[in-house]
């Protein structure tokens, strides 16, 4: 067998993300009945891809444009023209104070992140530093992104009980306090949080800002979900960028994650820097995504689709998915979903499971239900959290046929798990 370098290794390596991903494209094609409630991609809403459509069909029927596309490598930091034209917008939407400077575009947030997180931490001539993530559970693709080991540290939540049957995680303060040793080299949440569906407080926003400004150190805020597109949160909380802040506002969950585009707002430092990473990993960004956002950024069509197309539709499948599971698991077992706030998922908590949710997902998976089990979300920590094993995060953007089905089928495995 071939020795691979450390870094290979740890990138190459058996990841809990790539066995879980293969498990799940193996069901997928073994079973094509399979109910998949288990995936992350934005659901089909007819008025967001008429939107798409649209703007290809004028793309196409426009040559010089269509050319200019196809046959130029942009700069690493994107096109000028759109990141001028997202600097206008954000700046007259979100009343952001930003400047093309302070635009980077990358190939996905997920490569974003890489650049972000590698860039930040790691072995430094500082000695060895870490990415903190102050609320876990946590987006599962951030924990195999590290060149180092440990790269990643993290506090576990306060559970709030709101009733029986509903949660909510709350950060710690306390215990963030005193987990922001001098080898942190950045926060990192995500906002509407992949996979709990939570929206921090604006308290809790405030808190966060405090303390990374107290330590010099940046908070990076990973808006997948968030404000101004796709806006699928339902707290009415639109977390504020300023200088010392990252956030990341992805093009995927606006119907689009095959464009692959993210764009990253940051100091002109951590931009230039990001930039010059793109350079080495990838010359140039895809363009496609760029070249159809940029018409639509001259005015609110995108916040608007947002507000009045895309969080309705989903707010509508998650109050369907909510009510299935609360029919189907009564109270033949304890049960509670964390506070839906937003973002494309239940997150479910099972508190008399006997086996842990992976077992339960195997079980699952033999009846033709995917979802993901809930250790995944729980990195950087020193010890397994058992709570995570007894959580699912459950996707419910499919046809309600399939949603129905599959949440039956889980409260009856639950139920029996549980006895
Ligand atoms: N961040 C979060 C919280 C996500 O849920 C996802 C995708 O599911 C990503 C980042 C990655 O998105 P992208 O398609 O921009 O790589």
């Amino acid at each position: 067998p071939m020795t691979f370098s450390r870094i290979g290794q740890l990138l190459s390596g058996p990841s809990g993300i790539q066995e879980l991903m293969d498990d799940l494209g193996a069901a997928m094609t073994s079973h094509p009945d399979m109910r998949m409630l288990g995936g992350g991609q934005p659901a089909a809403i007819p008025e967001v891809q008429a939107l798409w459509r649209k703007r290809m069909h004028a793309l196409v029927e426009d040559g010089p444009a269509l050319d200019r596309m196809l046959l130029n490598y942009d700069p690493p930091s994107g096109n000028p023209h759109f990141r001028e034209a997202f600097a206008a917008f954000l700046k007259r939407e979100c009343g952001w104070d930003v400047t093309r400077e302070n635009i980077c575009v990358l190939p996905s947030s997920q490569a974003a992140f890489f650049l972000l997180f590698n860039l930040l931490a790691g072995d430094s001539p500082s000695g060895k530093k870490r990415i903190l993530c102050p609320l876990v559970p946590e987006y599962i693709g951030y924990a195999n992104q590290g060149l180092s080991e440990e790269h990643f540290a993290a506090c576990l939540p306060q559970i709030e009980e709101h009733g029986p049957h509903e949660i909510k995680y709350r950060v710690d303060f306390e215990a963030l306090r005193k987990a922001i040793t001098p080898d942190i080299a950045a926060m990192a949440v995500s906002c509407p949080t992949n996979p709990t569906g939570n929206v921090l407080t604006q308290g809790e926003f405030d808190g966060l800002r405090d303390l990374a400004r107290k330590h010099g150190i940046p908070l990076i805020v990973d808006n997948a979900y968030g404000h101004p597109f796709p806006d699928v949160l339902y707290t009415g909380f639109h977390p504020h960028w300023e200088e010392g802040m990252i956030f990341s506002i992805s093009m995927s969950k606006v119907g689009l994650p095959g464009v692959r585009n993210a764009m990253i707002v940051a100091s002109k430092e951590i931009v230039k820097a990001l930039s010059n990473m793109n350079a080495i990993l990838a010359l140039a960004n895809p363009n496609l995504g760029q070249t159809l956002l940029t018409p639509l950024l001259a005015d609110d069509t995108l916040p608007r689709l947002s507000r009045e197309v895309i969080r309705p539709f989903y707010k509508a499948r998650s109050d369907f998915a909510a009510e299935v599971l609360t029919n189907s698991l009564g109270d033949r077992t304890r049960w509670a979903l964390h506070a839906r706030e937003g973002a494309f998922f239940l997150w479910l908590w099972l508190k008399d499971l006997r086996i842990t949710s992976a077992e339960l997902y195997q079980r699952l998976k033999e009846r033709s239900v995917l979802v993901i089990p809930g250790h995944y979300f729980s990195f950087g920590l020193e010890q397994p959290w058992a709570h995570a094993a007894q959580c699912l995060r459950i996707t419910f953007s499919q046809p309600h046929d399939i949603v129905q089905e599959g949440l039956e089928i889980l409260a009856e495995e639950a139920v029996k798990a549980s006895q």
